[in-house]
């Protein structure tokens, strides 16, 4: 093994590095384990979307399991980008359970640069037959500080 193998292997980790802290912002718990910091609870994302589209929240499947957001027509899996590829397993067994096509609502609060994974979704969702659409703070019109549901991350910060 020579210099180039190692260069390579130092290229890989800074790049992985380097594509996901300039897509996520990232803080550390007292234990230092490293987290995912969100603008919004994913919940009220769920709570915005789902109401606006005359859904039920938190249906219960059979095996227990819960549909993020059941509509007369989808059944609907909400996550931040980070979790794109957990998403799409959810997404498809709520749609096993239910008989409701799958979705997958992507949350971008940093839309630029974490397109990249909503295209991942999208790609796949082509193949295997699933729909999928991203929202951001904006399109729901969630403002930092200022969203309607008091139990939402961004107003505990402030307290
Ligand atoms: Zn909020």
């Amino acid at each position: 093994m020579g210099n180039k193998f190692f260069i390579t292997i130092f290229a890989l980790i800074f790049m992985n590095e380097y594509v996901f802290a300039s897509s996520f912002e990232y803080g550390y718990t007292s234990s230092g384990f490293k987290y995912v910091k969100h603008q919004h609870s994913e919940s009220s994302y769920q709570h915005a979307w789902c109401s606006a589209n005359n859904g039920i929240e938190e249906f219960e499947n059979a095996d227990y399991t819960r549909v993020d957001c059941l509509t007369s027509t989808h059944a609907v899996e909400f996550d931040f980008a980070n979790k794109w590829a957990e998403s799409i397993g959810q997404a498809l067994h709520y749609q096993f359970m239910t008989g409701k096509k799958a979705k997958v609502i992507l949350i971008l609060e940093n839309p630029k640069s974490q397109m990249v994974y909503y295209n991942r979704v999208k790609n796949l969702s082509k193949i295997y037959n699933f729909d999928v659409e991203y929202i951001t703070p904006k399109i729901l019109n969630l403002k930092n500080n200022m969203c309607y549901y008091p139990d939402c991350k961004c107003k505990l910060q402030n307290k």
